[in-house]
């Protein structure tokens, strides 16, 4: 029997690579930030806290270092790093030597590489082929494998790689573990894949009675979309349909594509039905079958292509973002709602462009707004509620508004307790904001009796 918070598992990488955009941000080997990384004198690429990460990473670096040497000043994507040091490990035969584990053993040779379906997959060959060409420059005069053993190389990489996520669950590089990819997907998962460096821990997010491989399933998509989009994704993606309870919940897929209540004065909302029609709002019992099915798609795809914009300006513009959304907002307020996922996508986008603003207020507001549909949508202990709680909490307590920070920041530091464990930094951040938020309420309380 393993509680929700207990570690299931936990492995550390096969390969990794860490993502270009976070070169010189992060050490190469161990993934924690720092500001005076040492550079590699060779290749110029890749960069170290200090000598001993250096020393940690040579075995792996040792390999790709006169190749990235090769193309400088270029270098290539993550895909092309990951996949050349997978091709070094196989030339030496190192298959990760059986990795034992409290689920079993486990070695690269063994992955699925679902070399059919990529073969007949026309992005994908596009994908290795591109990647083949810039492995050439980067290997020089060495011959690269037969063609069936790239595919073959090519397909266990996209099948079982990870991408590697900082605490709050920003990506920060790509990697392969070998027990890890054992496990099976679920929309309604009972367990999430954390890091500590580039480190992978499995934690259980519910109590799980037998946690034997089988009965232990993580999710490889983002809850937080439609039954459509999900499948779609792992299918694209994995190569494989999903049949967990949530992919046969249509009374939750209806939710995640509702529209604004038509009354026109009040704030519920209209649910789709299966045959795609809408649902009586459920707060005023007004009407739904007013509702035109033509109207809704030009909705929904407002609301993509307004996102489609935001990740082409995010990042370096939040004001654009802000001003995107709200825009979006005002040109679409007859079905806007915040409990509709690609309302709610939107919305996520505003808050965080809020806070990268320093836009406090604003950030607050849209914060709030997202919390209804994470929670509705999110499987229980997801760590994406636990880290919206906490980014909400920090506001409050900055806006000084100590009282309800504390019950927000206390919320996150449940979740985060069971994703991501008590020992993790970001639960040691949460710690200190919650102390931060008791010390102010009793001066706050000092003060006023002192008045
Ligand atoms: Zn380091
Ligand atoms: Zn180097
Ligand atoms: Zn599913
Ligand atoms: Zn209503």
């Amino acid at each position: 029997m393993k509680r929700k918070g207990d570690i299931l598992l936990q492995s550390e990488p096969y390969v990794h690579v860490l993502s270009n955009k976070e070169r010189g941000r992060r050490c190469d080997a161990c993934f924690e930030s720092g500001e005076d990384l040492k550079r590699c004198t060779v290749c110029k690429v890749v960069r170290y806290c200090n000598a001993v990460c250096q020393k940690v990473d040579w075995t792996s670096h040792k390999g790709e270092c006169p190749c990235l040497k090769r193309v400088f000043p270029d270098v290539p994507l993550d895909s092309v790093r990951l996949m050349l040091k997978l091709l070094l490990k196989q030339k030496v035969g190192d298959n990760g030597n059986s990795v034992k584990n409290d689920i079993g053993w486990r070695d690269f040779s063994k992955f699925q590489s679902h070399s059919d379906e990529i073969k007949s997959d026309k992005n994908r060959m596009e994908q290795l082929s591109k990647i083949v060409f810039t492995l050439r420059k980067l290997l020089g005069d060495t011959t690269l494998p037969p063609a069936d053993d790239l595919l073959e190389i090519f397909g266990k990489m996209v099948i079982n790689s990870f991408t590697v996520c900082d605490g709050e669950m920003q990506s920060i590089g790509v990697a392969i573990y070998l027990s890890p990819s054992l496990l099976d997907h679920s929309c309604e998962p009972n367990a999430v894949a954390t890091f500590q460096g580039t480190k992978l821990i499995v934690r259980a997010t519910q109590n799980i009675l037998e946690p034997s491989p089988a009965n232990i399933c993580i999710s490889y998509v983002d809850q937080l979309e439609t039954i459509e989009e999900r499948q779609k994704q792992l299918q694209e993606q994995y190569y494989f349909t999903c049949q967990c309870n949530r992919c046969q919940d249509k009374g939750l897929n209806g939710e995640m594509l509702s529209v604004r209540c038509q009354s026109g004065h009040c704030q519920g909302y209209h649910r789709r039905l299966e045959d795609d029609k809408f649902g009586d709002c459920r707060g005023c019992g007004y009407q739904g079958n007013t509702i035109r099915a033509d109207d809704v798609e030009n909705f929904y795809e407002a609301c993509r292509e307004c996102l489609m914009k935001i990740k082409a300006v995010s990042e370096n513009d939040p004001l654009k973002v802000l001003q995107l959304c709200e825009e979006c907002q005002k040109e679409q307020k007859q079905l806007f709602t915040d409990c509709n996922v690609h309302c709610v996508h939107l919305l996520v986008k505003a808050f965080d462009a809020g806070i990268d603003r320093g836009h406090w207020e604003v950030a607050l507001q849209y914060g709030l707004r997202v919390q209804e549909a994470y929670r509705k949508f999110y499987p229980p202990n997801s760590p994406h509620v636990g880290i919206e709680q906490m980014k909400v909490g920090k506001i409050q307590l900055y806006l000084e508004q100590s009282q309800q920070a504390l019950i927000t920041l206390q919320q996150a530091a449940t979740t985060i307790s069971i994703t991501h464990g008590k020992s993790h930094p970001l639960y040691e951040d949460l710690a200190g904001l919650i102390h931060q938020c008791a010390e102010e309420m009793r001066a706050k309380l000092e003060f006023s009796l002192q008045a």
